[in-house]
């Protein structure tokens, strides 16, 4: 990246680690073989990329064939809920603060004839577990629930939606895009039945994700993606081997050095959180005990984000999801957490990560004080 650029949209995207560069390489011009093949070239590739899902699967606790790679978060999100498209049972359970792709995802099954309910949140982006029990019904499939929001980083308490859910027989998909690299996940605990991540969101290659699925699921849905019989049937396509590769040694790195990061970004963030609120009126949006570490999305009264973001010119920070970013509309999220549409519009989320510096973070500071100072003025 520009060294003059202070990227702070960790959420959004991470850049592929150096590391995880160069544990992909090879595999672009010299392990070529397609996996699917009989020959010895295709056999290696098969070792190579058995080696990398044991890895990934032994981070999760499950077992290999168990995982599903894909595209990414968006596909796996897909699968899993257009997988009960044929569901006798046609009642799915969501939450107004989930990601586009699942709430979008929601919206096309309720055109083939399914119901949606969609939970609300508190003004912290909590969720009622009482309401949750309460909207479960005799023929409810699926509930859908995040673990961490990449909007503004609260953590969602997914044992428990789990725990409800499974009483009342009713599968859980869990996106866990912006958890995973921030914290361990450990399914034989959290036990939900889908779990969905994706590389780019954690130092690896974009284009390549995973979906967990549980045996007990796996009998109850379809595959989206026909073809020749790969990943037993689950979805066909020749495998993006390096993106493959590169998404097992950038969750081993993450990992490894999740204590660490842990540490130095809370201390950053904190920082910056701190003298942020200080400015006239600010204040944080999403207080729940549990955010991730990374993360901190701010309401400056009076301070259009959008001009804001503008304004902070090298500096990378977002409104909102970044698919809301381009058309301006006031983050869902926001919304649903009780925000007006104008101050859902004067939000900014800044989300840090490994290659954030303590300059950058004093240097952000003194230009978003002196560009809300500026816009208020202008007003
Ligand atoms: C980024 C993100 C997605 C989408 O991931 P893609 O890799 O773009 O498909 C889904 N859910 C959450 C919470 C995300 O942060």
């Amino acid at each position: 990246m520009d060294s003059n650029f202070i990227y702070l949209d960790y959420n959004a995207t991470t850049p592929v680690d150096e590391r995880v560069l160069d544990e992909m390489l090879p595999f672009f011009s010299t392990y070529y073989a397609n996996p699917a093949g009989l020959h010895l070239l295709s056999l290696t590739m098969q070792d190579t990329i058995e080696e990398a899902t044991e890895e990934i699967a032994s981070a999760f606790r499950i077992r290999s064939k168990n995982i599903i790679y894909t595209s990414g978060a968006t596909e796996g999100i897909n699968l899993a809920i257009k997988g009960f498209q044929f569901s006798v049972k046609k009642h799915i359970v969501s939450i107004v603060t989930e990601h586009k792709a699942v709430l979008e995802a929601c919206v096309f099954m309720e055109r083939l004839g399914f119901e949606v309910s969609y939970l609300e949140v508190d003004e912290k982006g909590m969720l009622d577990l009482n309401a949750l029990t309460g909207i479960i019904r005799q023929d409810t499939v699926l509930v859908c629930a995040m673990l961490a929001n990449n909007e503004t980083g609260v953590i969602l308490p997914i044992k428990e939606i789990s725990e409800i859910a499974h009483q009342h027989n009713v599968f859980v998909l869990c996106d866990a895009t912006q958890a995973v690299g921030k914290m361990r996940i450990d399914l034989c605990d959290l036990a939900v039945d889908f779990l969905v991540f994706s590389a780019h969101k954690f130092y690896g290659p974009k284009g390549v994700g995973g979906l967990y699925i549980s045996d007990r699921a796996k009998q109850d849905i379809f595959p989206l993606m026909h073809g020749g019989g790969q990943q037993q049937g689950w979805r066909g396509g020749t495998l993006n081997t390096a993106g493959i590769i590169g998404m097992a040694a950038a969750l081993r790195i993450a990992l490894d050095e999740l204590q660490w990061d842990q540490q130095r970004v809370t201390h950053l963030r904190d920082a910056l959180e701190t003298e942020l609120l200080d400015i006239t009126g600010a204040y944080r949006n999403g207080h729940s005990p549990q955010r991730l570490y990374n993360t901190t999305n701010i309401c400056f009264p009076g301070a259009l984000s959008e001009q804001l973001i503008i304004r902070l010119k090298t500096i990378s920070v977002s409104s909102g999801s970044a698919c809301s970013a381009v058309t301006s509309r006031p983050s869902h999220v926001l919304k649903a957490m009780g925000l007006s549409d104008l101050h859902a519009l004067s939000s900014i989320r800044f989300s840090l990560g490994r290659f954030t510096t303590e300059a950058e973070i004093a240097q952000t500071l003194e230009q978003v004080k002196q560009q809300v100072r500026k816009l208020r003025n202008l007003a």
